[in-house]
C-alpha cells in the first residue's frame, strides 16, 4: 500500500467513527481529497485507492491535471476563490463549485455551462467567523444569493461552503460549524433540494462531522504537506 492509499484507508475509518459518535447514518459524509498543488501522479494513485471525489483551488493547474486523468472517471470540484475571467473554463470542466459568493460569478457559470453538460453543483460559500477573509456571504446575504441561484436555469443549488478561521480548540471549531448548520437548515426549508454541508478540513474535520458535515475537504491529510 502505497502513504496516500494508506492515509485515505485511516481516513475513511475514522470519518465512519465519527459517524457513529454522532449517530448519523454511515456513510452520510464524502471524502473530498483537496488536490491543489500536488502531481497527476499524486491523484492517480489516490484514484488507484478508491478515492473519486477531488478538490482544486486553481484553473490552470487544475485544467492540465484534469486532461491528463481524462481515462479515470473522477468527479471534479472548484473549491478556490473565483474571479470573473476564470468562469469559462471553470464551468466547462468542473462538476460542482463550492466557493460561489456572489450573484455575477453564479450568472456567468450558469451562462457558460455547456448545454449538453448537467446543470453545475453548486455551494454558496457563507462567511463565518472569519472576519479578515473576503471570501464568502454573510448570513444576512445568504438566503437572497440562495434564491438567487436557484433561478439560473444550469446550475442547481447543493448546500453551503465555508472555512472557519483556522483554531485548534475543539469547541470553537464546533462552534463555528454549528452556525453554518443552522444557516444550512434553515434555508432547506425553502430549498429542499440542498443536501450538502461542505465543512471541514485536515484540522477540524472531526468538529465539522459532529455538526453535521456532509462533505470533508482534505487535503493535507491526504496527500502531505503542500510545497
Ligand atoms: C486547501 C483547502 C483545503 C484543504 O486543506 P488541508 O488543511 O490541507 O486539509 C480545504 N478547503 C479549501 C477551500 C482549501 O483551499
Amino acid at each position: 500500500m502505497t502513504k496516500i492509499a494508506e492515509n485515505i484507508a485511516a481516513l475513511s475509518q475514522e470519518i465512519r467513527a465519527l459517524e457513529r459518535d454522532s449517530q448519523r447514518p454511515e456513510g452520510c459524509v464524502t471524502l473530498l481529497a483537496v488536490s491543489k498543488r500536488h502531481s497527476s501522479a499524486m491523484i492517480r494513485e489516490a484514484a488507484a485507492a478508491g478515492q473519486v471525489h477531488f478538490g482544486e483551488n486553481y484553473l490552470q493547474e487544475a485544467e492540465s491535471k484534469i486532461a491528463e486523468l481524462a481515462d479515470l472517471a473522477l468527479v471534479w470540484h472548484f473549491i478556490g476563490p473565483i474571479q470573473s475571467n476564470k468562469t469559462r473554463g471553470i464551468a466547462a470542466l468542473f462538476d460542482w463549485v463550492h466557493s460561489v459568493d456572489r450573484l455575477k460569478i453564479a450568472q456567468r457559470l450558469s451562462e457558460q455551462r455547456p448545454q449538453d453538460a448537467e446543470p453545475l453543483n453548486i455551494c454558496v460559500q457563507v462567511n463565518v467567523s472569519d472576519e479578515a477573509s473576503k471570501s464568502g456571504v454573510s448570513d444576512q446575504e445568504v438566503a437572497l444569493l440562495c434564491a438567487q441561484i436557484d433561478g439560473l436555469p444550469k446550475l442547481r443549488l447543493r448546500g453551503l461552503m465555508a472555512i472557519p478561521a483556522a483554531v485548534q480548540d475543539y469547541d470553537e471549531q464546533r462552534a463555528s460549524f454549528r452556525q453554518l448548520a443552522a444557516l444550512y437548515h434553515s434555508l432547506r426549508e425553502r430549498h429542499p433540494g440542498m443536501d450538502t454541508l461542505s465543512m471541514g478540513m485536515s484540522n477540524d474535520f472531526a468538529a465539522a462531522i459532529a455538526e453535521g458535515s456532509t462533505m470533508v475537504r482534505v487535503g493535507t491529510a491526504i496527500f502531505g504537506a503542500r510545497n
